[in-house]
């Protein structure tokens, strides 16, 4: 079973996504970029979700980190977040992102499909 995890600080969140990914993925979570980036490497999950309004470190911030680790820069990761603007969606494929989301997450399909692209690039 591919494994996902979930950065997220909202716990409400994370539950939701846990609710909807777990009959397919094995789901682990952290409330913090600073714990991810410590669980992370050891994890080595097949895609992190990556929630960008994070206390302390935002999602940007560990994204650049995950990119600088010779471990975790070729795991793709889906960016969430709850303030969406024009131009987004560009800004954060050209940050490195490999998909981006917005919250809440209304369509379950949207991201399962996200996720399952991104898992396999050639189905
Ligand atoms: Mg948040």
């Amino acid at each position: 079973m591919a494994r996902v995890a979930v950065v997220e600080d909202n716990a409400d969140n994370r539950l939701l996504v846990r609710a909807i990914l777990e009959d397919e993925f094995e789901v682990t979570e952290y409330e913090t970029g600073a714990e991810a980036l410590e669980g992370l490497p050891a994890e080595l999950p097949d895609l992190v979700l990556l929630d960008i309004s994070l206390p302390g470190m935002d999602g940007t911030e560990v994204l650049r980190r995950m990119k600088e680790d010779e471990r975790l820069e070729s795991v793709p990761v889906v960016a969430l977040t709850a303030h969406a603007m024009a131009g987004d969606r560009e800004r954060f494929l050209a940050a490195g992102f490999d998909e981006y989301l917005t919250k809440p997450i209304v369509d379950e399909s949207v991201l399962m499909g996200t996720i399952r692209r991104h898992l396999n690039p050639d189905p």
